[in-house]
């Protein structure tokens, strides 16, 4: 895991249960327990989370903790905009700025798991372009960078 440092992460935590509740409450749906349980696990760090982490986590409520509950729940953030999920790694992780949808680039550190998501338009317009290009219509895309964040660098 990595470890959040720098920095009070309760706080990292606490804005995101609140801008879902924010959010949530704006689209007529509502953060469950186990919506909320999952969203803060996400949010235990600034990397990734696989969906079989999330599920041995909830190890101990044999009936929330079930494969299907689980995808559901990451299904439903992610629809929200709270989580993205990472294709590289098959994983999950927090967005930062929820709320209106975004192109983001994330930033993934080979060695400590670090994933900095980065907002460059030109980025998301430049692969728009190319693919307009190639007679490509983008219906999504992620850009996914693999490298070493500043303190492992
Ligand atoms: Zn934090
Ligand atoms: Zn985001
Ligand atoms: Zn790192």
């Amino acid at each position: 895991m990595h470890q959040a440092s720098g920095h009070n992460h309760r706080r990292c935590i606490a804005a995101a249960l609140h801008s879902a509740d924010r959010l949530c409450a704006g689209s007529g749906t509502r953060m469950t327990a186990l919506r909320r349980k999952v969203l803060a696990y996400v949010w235990r760090g600034h990397d990734a989370v696989k969906a079989y982490d999330i599920l041995a986590r909830l190890g101990g409520d044999a009936h929330l903790a079930k494969p299907p509950t689980v995808y559901r729940t990451l299904q439903f953030l992610r629809a929200q905009g709270l989580v993205h999920r990472l294709e590289s790694l098959n994983a999950f992780v927090g967005c930062p700025q929820p709320g209106k949808p975004h192109e983001g680039q994330f930033l993934i550190c080979s060695r400590c798991g670090l994933v900095r998501e980065i907002h460059e338009p030109a980025i998301a317009d430049a692969v728009a372009e190319g693919a307009t290009a190639a007679g490509f219509r983008v219906e999504r895309q992620m850009v996914e960078v693999q490298g070493l964040c500043a303190k492992c660098r």
